[in-house]
């Protein structure tokens, strides 16, 4: 039999608040441990918390991006449990009436193959619809050395204690692992360019638990969940999916039945592993926050933050394709990341031949950034670089040949490739006498191939191209170059 998967994410977003959700401390990450910690995010009794404004605002902002639907009026709810990471002994969290309800993300299920040509990469594209997005407070964070239980030591870090986060949960409509990694992709890439958070999900700035289930392939009916938690990678996402996909199909063929229950993924064998199971689940004996009046936003707020948002990757892609005349993959890789799309605007910005920019920050630059594991935030090459370099190839100064050697030199170094030109003594032989006179020492050394040229065998004019470009270690203008040997062969 065969078997469909069938997985739900539900991603939290640390939002770049200034200030944490309830008080006014600091939320920089990496600061000393309890150094950005106050009696408001620390619980001590007799304090009260006070809500972030800017907080809600990014998450409309989110929820508005996603096409969500904002309520008028969301409230915040208690969910009490007990970890020595949480000192209210409380989340302050959204329960029954969460500030946004429904929109959805239009994923790409194809993802084009990179060849670039005619026709090519126009993905299909899949719609995977949201539960919810609801506000809440983030824990702090246990530091564990040593051994638990022995020698080890448990430390507490209260800084991310309040941090404002927002919860992001999908409908089951995701049916693959890679499905869901170019929804976690798509959902990073937007929260981005909104500027509300980071994304960076080695640092816990965007974290995903996945629900996974399988179902006979036809049914209609869900089969039981599991939740794996503790991934902190696109890569993981994916690898713990396709694991407890592979786990689950084969217990049920094993005759044994799924139980409902909390898994964690662990990198280092690439496993999950049983946390809890359902009878053991928390009991959060949710009740409204008595200490928050319910959170008002008025349609006016709404529109003045809709007004606000940017143009967004669907938006920034479609108008590469049709206004610059991008191919849809070319187009794709660059709004995939904010910092790309940024990079090939202000490139364009300074010199603007879309096409070639594109090309050669697709195929040159992000390979070398590739190859030493950059974010293009850390390229030596700026697009004031790329751009004056892109100047002197369409002045024709620069081959496309010699400029490949002298971007190679620009992104190790940094330098501008006028100066480098300048210093290799590059520069491109645009003089036609010049061209001409290495030109007739060539037809001097080959007067037999030249008999072989009159005589009928064409190809030999690239023999004759490639001894020129020798001789002038590859300066020689191409264009001069050729017509000037016709001309030359033809008399
Ligand atoms: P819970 O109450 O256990 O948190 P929810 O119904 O709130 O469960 O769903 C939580 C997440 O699990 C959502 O992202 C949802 O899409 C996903 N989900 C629900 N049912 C299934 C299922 N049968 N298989 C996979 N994912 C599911
Ligand atoms: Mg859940
Ligand atoms: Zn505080």
């Amino acid at each position: 039999m065969n078997y469909e998967p069938v997985i739900g994410l539900e991603v939290h977003a640390q939002l770049k608040t200034e200030t944490k959700a309830f008080c006014s401390c600091p939320t920089r990450f990496g600061a000393q441990p309890n150094t950005q910690i106050c009696p408001v995010c620390l619980g001590l009794p007799g304090t009260l918390p006070v809500l972030n404004r800017r907080m809600v605002e990014f998450a409309i902002r989110t929820a508005l991006a996603f096409h969500g639907e904002i309520s008028k009026d969301s409230v915040f709810a208690r969910k009490n449990y007990f970890y020595p990471d949480l000192p209210k002994g409380y989340q302050i969290s959204q329960y029954d009436r969460p500030l946004a309800v429904g929109g959805y993300l239009d994923i790409e299920t194809k993802v084009p193959s990179p060849p670039r040509g005619e026709g090519q990469g126009e993905g299909a594209t899949r719609r995977i619809r949201l539960v919810r997005i609801h506000m809440e407070e983030d824990a702090g964070k246990l530091i564990h050395e040593g051994i638990p239980g022995s020698e080890g030591s448990s430390f507490v870090d209260y800084n991310r204690a309040g941090v404002p986060l927002i919860e992001i949960v999908s409908e089951p409509d995701l049916r693959s692992p890679e499905e869901a990694g170019s929804y976690l992709r798509l959902l990073r890439s937007v929260v981005q360019y909104l500027d509300v958070c980071d994304g960076n999900m080695e640092e816990g700035s965007l974290r995903c638990d996945a629900n996974v289930s399988v179902r006979p392939e036809g049914s209609e009916k869900y089969g039981t969940k599991v939740e794996v938690k503790n991934m902190n990678s696109f890569k993981s996402v994916e690898a713990a999916i396709q694991y407890e996909i592979d786990r689950q199909i084969q217990a049920i063929a094993a005759g044994e039945r799924i139980v409902q229950e909390t898994r964690l993924w662990d990198a280092d064998p690439q496993k999950t592993f049983s946390m809890r199971s359902k009878e053991e689940a928390h009991d959060y004996r949710y009740f409204p926050e008595p200490d928050l009046i319910p959170v008002m936003v008025d349609a006016a707020w709404i529109e003045k933050v809709q007004g606000g948002l940017p143009e967004l990757p669907d938006a920034k892609r479609r108008r590469f394709v049709e206004a610059l005349e991008l191919s849809h993959y070319d187009a794709s890789v660059l709004v995939s990341s904010k910092s790309i799309a940024d990079f090939f605007e202000k490139t364009i910005a300074i010199y603007n031949k879309p096409k070639m920019a594109s090309n050669w920050i697709l195929s040159e630059l992000l390979r070398y950034l590739h190859e030493e594991g950059r974010g293009i935030e850390q390229s030596r090459v700026t697009p004031q670089l790329l751009a004056e370099m892109l100047r002197m190839i369409g002045d024709g100064a620069l081959s496309g040949k010699m400029a490949k050697e002298i971007f190679k030199e620009v992104y190790q170094t940094g330098a501008s490739a006028v100066s480098i030109v300048e210093k290799k003594g590059l520069k491109q032989v645009t003089d036609e006498s010049a061209i001409a006179q290495v030109i007739d020492q060539v037809l001097a050394k080959h007067p037999d191939k030249v008999q072989d040229y009159k005589a009928g065998k064409e190809k030999l004019f690239g023999f004759f191209v490639g001894e020129v470009m020798k001789a002038t270690r590859g300066q020689a203008n191409p264009q001069k170059l050729n017509t000037l040997l016709k001309t030359k062969l033809s008399s």
